[in-house]
């Protein structure tokens, strides 16, 4: 068996042109939505990250502001500028691009962020509402992934779905997702024994590890989804998954490329949970 290239740029495209029209509707009543992306210090890949975000914003005709604050601003000064822009009506999505640097305290950012432009999910409050079904802003890598599925003619209902990591950005809202669309959830972390039993009986398996190739062909169920969110730089300077692509796809049913599988529907999903906020803020 060759399982279906579950192809994350064209689902991505076609995802970001269903919200397009979402956004152009808002427009038309004299609303653009607004994404706020601010970034502190230098690091290399946020930035690259945070150009890539404002890019997709730009693309859709969003209003976008790209927010660069030195290494040592203070705690003080970011809450600041976070409770200006959680009050500035132009803006329905907020988020501060982490790591932030050690002197600042992540929590007190992630807690300060307006729950209702906290288009990452990770406010507390948000978390809590789709832990207990009434999700609001889905996390945007999960939310990818799951959509991911759903545009690929995965079926989840009554499905055991295994879920291999459970950090509170990946593993966690991914298996909670899952359950919400009635899917029966494992979920595997480092301290799990035998793995391989758990991974072979999942009809959906979702990789979140951050462990190069660690889930082989052998470890998969025939016919299986297996969606690997995974990105590791080899030592060839290529990036991988999590999962062993090669032995994977001769068992998997459908399976996700690395690059070019969830990576591209992460950003994709930010783009939307701004522009729902601004639908949200419409209908106030
Ligand atoms: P974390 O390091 O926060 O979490 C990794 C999880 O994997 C932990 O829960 C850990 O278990 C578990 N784990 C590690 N080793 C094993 C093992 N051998 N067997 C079973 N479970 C294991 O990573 P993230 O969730 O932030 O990211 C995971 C991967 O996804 C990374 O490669 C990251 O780069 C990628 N990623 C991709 C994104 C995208 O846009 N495509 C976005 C975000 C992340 P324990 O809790 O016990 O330590």
């Amino acid at each position: 068996m060759s399982a279906k290239i579950i192809d994350g740029k064209s689902i991505a495209q076609e995802v970001r042109a269903e919200w397009k029209l979402r956004a152009d509707a808002l427009k038309t009543r004299g609303i653009t939505p607004g994404l706020a992306v601010i970034i502190v210090g230098e690091d290399p890949a946020s930035k690259v990250y945070v150009a890539n975000k404002v890019k997709a914003c730009a693309e859709l005709g969003l209003h976008s502001e790209h927010i660069a604050l030195p290494a040592d601003t203070s705690e003080a000064d970011l809450l600041a500028k976070i409770a200006q822009l959680n009050a500035d009506p132009k803006i329905h999505g907020l988020l501060v691009q982490l790591p932030v640097p050690k002197h600042i305290d992540s929590d007190k950012i992630l807690n300060a962020i307006s729950p209702d432009k906290d288009v990452d999910g990770f406010h507390p409050l948000n978390v809590g509402a789709l832990a207990t079904g009434n999700m609001r802003f889905a996390p945007c890598t999960p939310y990818g992934s799951l959509v991911l599925l759903q545009k690929s003619g995965v079926s989840i209902e009554g499905k055991h779905a295994v879920v291999i990591g459970r950090s509170n950005i990946v593993g966690k809202p991914m298996a909670l997702l899952l359950l919400q669309h009635n899917a029966t959830v494992t979920i595997c972390t480092s301290k799990t024994t035998d793995l391989a039993k758990h991974t072979r009986d999942a009809d959906i398996l979702v990789v979140a590890t951050g462990k190069p190739k660690m889930i082989t062909g052998d470890m998969i169920k025939p016919g299986a989804a297996v969606i690997d969110v995974g990105i590791n730089r080899m030592e060839n300077g290529k990036l991988c998954g999590d999962v062993d692509f090669d032995s994977a796809q001769e068992v998997a049913g459908w399976i996700t490329p690395v690059p070019g599988g969830v990576g591209p529907m992460t950003i994709t999903m930010l783009v939307a949970n701004t522009i729902q906020s601004a639908e949200r803020a419409a209908a106030k």
